[in-house]
């Protein structure tokens, strides 16, 4: 069995990141991606304005370039899907450390068994960057609609709504940028939000609101999301007034936050009360030798330049754990 220093899950800015310093410092390791260049939620970002160094540049160009850097490094990559995540028992601890450490005899560290669609991978630790996904609205027509009208990524599928109305629901960063992203294409753009404050960053709000054809609807909830074949129509209603009513739109786009991909840890690391993984700023988990790195892990800020600074704190918390276990 072939044994890791460390396997990276995810291959977002966190788990780049990860790979990059995990090379650089000379560990064994190996970055699982579920899909092909899988990237993370960045590969969707019309435009990220906060990168240092990088103004403006596109998410996609951004991510492409995380990851040709680690390519560049000769990081290791395999397409995997993680089933689940076990501690090595005791005997195969013994076997792991023999194959490690030519049968010298170290203090307990045991390590984990990953079983992926692609078979078993040993590793002592382990960097959780297995990002989060889009959350859902859970409304009647969201789920039957979606794909016909029905959008979590206004970058993925903004095109098709050219000279179109769309909505976008939510009052986050993304919410506020996709806004943004739309009203360049659609003839008009409803934001709507469930209170009467955006939470997304100063420098969105203003420029959302000095768009003519945004217009962002306050203090309302998208009660059902209607249409036949193809998205027709919102029936909205305002929390305050209680006042219901219908709005025509060919398209809504769906940025009411993000859930954290969690699943295959949550067994043996302990998660916050959002579902997100436990760990302080060293990204080390309540679980020896797992650490959370990106947006999986229970933190104020979840963006690019954070995920890409947990995957380096992770590598770094593994080279101080592997050399003290
Ligand atoms: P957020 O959690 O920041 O915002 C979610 C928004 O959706 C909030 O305004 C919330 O309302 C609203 N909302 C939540 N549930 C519902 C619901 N059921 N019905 C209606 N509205 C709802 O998520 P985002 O997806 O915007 O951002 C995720 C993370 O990614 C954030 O930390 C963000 O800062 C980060 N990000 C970073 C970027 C970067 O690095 N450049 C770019 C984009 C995002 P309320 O405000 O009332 O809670």
């Amino acid at each position: 069995m072939e044994l890791y220093d460390v396997i990276i899950v995810g291959a977002g800015p966190a788990g780049l990141s990860a790979s990059i310093y995990a090379k650089r410092a000379g560990l064994k390791a190996l970055t699982l991606e579920k899909n092909p260049m899988s990237g993370g939620q960045v590969l969707n970002t019309y435009e990220v304005d906060n990168y240092p160094g990088l103004p403006g540049i596109n998410g996609f160009d951004l991510g492409m370039k995380f990851r040709e850097h680690a390519d560049k490094l000769g990081c290791e990559f395999r397409e995997a899907d993680v089933i689940s995540i076990r501690r090595l028992g005791d005997g195969e601890a013994a076997e792991l450390q023999a194959a490690s450490m030519g049968n010298q005899k170290t203090h307990g560290q045991k390590g984990y068994c990953l079983l992926t669609d692609q078979g078993e991978l040993w590793t002592k630790t382990i960097v959780a960057a297995s990002g989060a996904t889009h959350a859902k609205l859970n409304v009647p027509g969201e789920e039957e609609l979606t794909g016909m009208g029905v959008s979590y990524c206004a970058t993925c599928d903004g095109a098709f709504f050219r000279g179109k109305t769309a909505a976008v629901v939510g009052g986050g960063d993304v919410a506020v940028e996709d806004a943004i992203f739309l009203a360049r294409g659609c003839s008009k753009v409803y934001l709507i939000h469930r209170r009467d404050e955006l939470r997304a960053a100063a420098v969105l709000k203003k420029e959302v609101m000095s768009l003519p054809n945004v217009e962002i609807i306050w203090d309302t909830v998208v009660e059902r999301i209607e249409g036949e074949e193809q998205v027709e129509s919102l029936s909205i209603k305002n929390v305050k007034t209680g006042k219901e009513e219908k709005l025509s739109v060919q398209g809504v786009f769906v940025a009411v936050g993000i859930i954290p991909q969690k699943e295959v840890f949550e067994k043996i690391v302990q998660c916050d009360e959002r579902g997100y993984l436990i760990a302080g700023e060293d990204c080390a988990t309540t679980a020896p030798g797992i650490f959370a790195a990106g947006d999986v892990r229970g933190k104020k800020l979840r963006q690019i330049v954070t995920a890409v600074a947990d995957g380096a704190n992770a590598i770094t918390s593994i080279l101080d754990y592997l050399v003290n276990q």
